[in-house]
């Protein structure tokens, strides 16, 4: 491989480029990012992720130092405009099943810079900054980007087998692909402001808080240190500049503070939107992240999406790099992240809307007359279908497409730690023979870890087999199946690979 040619070519290096370009370097794949600006985007964004993100941190080593710097949220709340509980979304305070909590606050900018040391410190990955791709030429064999530097204005040519539109809302890939977005029809301006308090106020709770109000709704959110966030919509009579003056700002915010308790660190003012690409994936190029999807932050998913993407695609970017017949493995990257994104979309704009109703919806009566507020909790939606579903044993495994936990085993680590990111198998009880014919594929078993064990009984399964994405890919319920499960992987795998993998 030449200096000007690499197998990948990520466009934008924020949370989703990042973490792809980790994923892929983990698996030796050759990745160049190029991003468009200097430095790390400062305006106020992510706030929140989930445990399974958490776990794609933790695949690329840097989930223990962002524990560090995030905090347990406790759950979020929606309040009417009478101050009283109609929605409540509580968060375990205990590790859940995937072995981190199931919620955290965090400020974007600290896991951006996580991601990007690891990222510099992976011999596969370059990370070029200050570069604006400006043109894709797809050809056969792979495609040539052009990007020039914001300082020195140079322009430089690069060749790859794929290119991954990692860009944000305004995708310049995405623009390439000639591909639209279907608008799920979500459209609101809304001020979002940090401050930084000067000290401590714990009257304004730790809890995440939805102000529902049909004029104005509101979002608290307690973030990690002495940061807070306070959101709200805009209404047509406060234009952008009103809105991000500092005199509005402390109007807005004096129902919790006043500028004797805070300093506004960052303010901007942002359209939340709701729209799924059409097309992620077109011939060499691909999306992911923002650019595939865009969703209003009442769930905090925006980002855990573009992560999730990430982690389905660069193990199925990997293993087609080694063959050309690509389309089908990557055919099935749409195929299941698209419904996944969409479900996580509407249930934020269901969300949305509820902050704008005027009744008390969500809420329901209890025996002794008094109001109850409806319990929320997280959902947890199957891939959409795809090729990889789509053959008998998978057909009739229900587990086919979730995700599956993280059990500890016998020696105190996680699942996790030991696969690495690589597939899976899971079985009952241990079988040297099995194990010895199948190199490949790292093996766990019941009797010698009881975690194991006690998930497998829990699923009433034999065997699962889990994709490197922790995806179960399918589950058998006797030990007779076990080779017909390893060997529909390896077929269905060989099936869209007629080269061998990378070795
Ligand atoms: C107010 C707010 C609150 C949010 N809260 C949450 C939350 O709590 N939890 C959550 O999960 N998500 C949240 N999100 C969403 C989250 O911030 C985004 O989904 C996430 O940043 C998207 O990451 P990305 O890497 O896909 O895109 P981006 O972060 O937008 O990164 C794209 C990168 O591409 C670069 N780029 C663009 N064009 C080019 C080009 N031509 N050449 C080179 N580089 C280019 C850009 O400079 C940028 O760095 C929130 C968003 C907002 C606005």
């Amino acid at each position: 491989m030449t200096e000007n040619e690499f197998d990948i070519v990520v466009v934008g290096c924020g949370p989703t480029g990042a973490t792809l370009a980790n994923l892929l370097g983990l698996q030796q794949v050759n990745v160049l990012v190029l991003e468009r600006e200097p430095s790390i985007y400062n305006l106020p964004r992510a706030v929140h992720l989930d445990d399974e993100t958490m776990r794609v941190f933790q695949t690329i080593g840097v989930a223990n130092q962002l524990q560090e710097k995030t905090l347990v949220n406790p759950g979020m709340r929606f309040i009417d405009n009478r101050d009283e509980l109609i929605l409540d979304w509580p968060r375990p305070a205990d590790l859940g099943k995937h072995g981190w909590h199931t919620s955290y606050r965090l400020h974007q900018p600290d896991l951006e810079n996580l991601l990007r040391n690891a990222l510099e410190s992976n011999q596969y990955c370059k990370l070029e900054l200050g570069q604006t791709v400006t043109a894709i030429k797809q050809n056969a064999n792979g495609a040539q980007v052009t990007y020039q530097n914001a300082k020195s204005n140079d322009i430089q040519q690069v060749n790859c087998k794929y290119v991954v539109g990692c860009d944000g809302a305004n995708s310049f890939v995405r623009s390439s692909m000639a591909c639209n977005m279907e608008d799920l029809g979500f459209n609101e301006r809304w001020l979002v402001v940090d401050v930084m308090l000067k000290q401590d106020m714990p009257q304004l709770g730790d809890h995440t808080i939805q102000y529902c109000d049909p004029k104005q709704p509101m979002t608290y959110c307690r973030n990690p240190g002495l940061r807070r966030r306070w959101e709200m919509s805009l209404p047509d009579s406060i234009s952008n500049e009103q809105a991000v003056d500092d005199d509005t700002i402390w109007l807005l915010l004096s129902r919790w503070i006043t500028k004797d308790d805070a300093s506004v660190e960052r303010k901007a003012i942002y359209t939340f939107r709701s729209a799924l690409a059409k097309t992620w994936c077109k011939d060499r190029l691909l999306l992911a992240g923002d650019a595939a999807h865009l969703t209003p932050p009442f769930m905090g998913q925006g980002m855990c999406t573009g992560i999730r993407d990430a982690s389905n695609l660069a193990w199925k970017l990997s293993m087609c790099l080694s063959t050309d017949t690509t389309q089908t493995l990557l055919t099935s990257y749409q195929d299941e992240r698209s419904p996944h994104a969409r479900e996580y979309i509407s249930t934020a704009i269901k969300l949305g809307k509820l902050m704008r109703t005027i009744k008390q919806q969500g809420t329901s009566t209890s025996d002794n007359g008094s109001r109850q507020p409806t319990r929320m909790a997280a959902i947890a939606p199957r891939l959409g279908s795809s090729h990889l579903n789509k053959f008998d044993l998978i057909n009739h495994c229900p587990l086919s497409g979730t995700l599956f936990g993280q059990p500890e085993l016998a020696d105190g680590r996680l699942l996790d730690e030991h696969i690495g990111y690589q597939p899976a198998l899971l079985i009952r009880r241990m079988n040297s023979e099995f194990v010895k014919s199948n190199p490949d594929l790292k093996c766990f078993a019941g009797d010698e870890n009881p975690k194991i064990a006690e998930a497998l009984q829990a699923l009433s399964v034999e065997a699962i087999l889990l994709r490197p994405d922790r995806y179960v890919f399918a589950s058998v319920t006797s030990e007779e199946e076990i080779e017909e499960l390893v060997s529909s992987w390896k077929m269905r795998l060989a099936a869209v690979m007629p080269t061998s993998r990378r070795g």
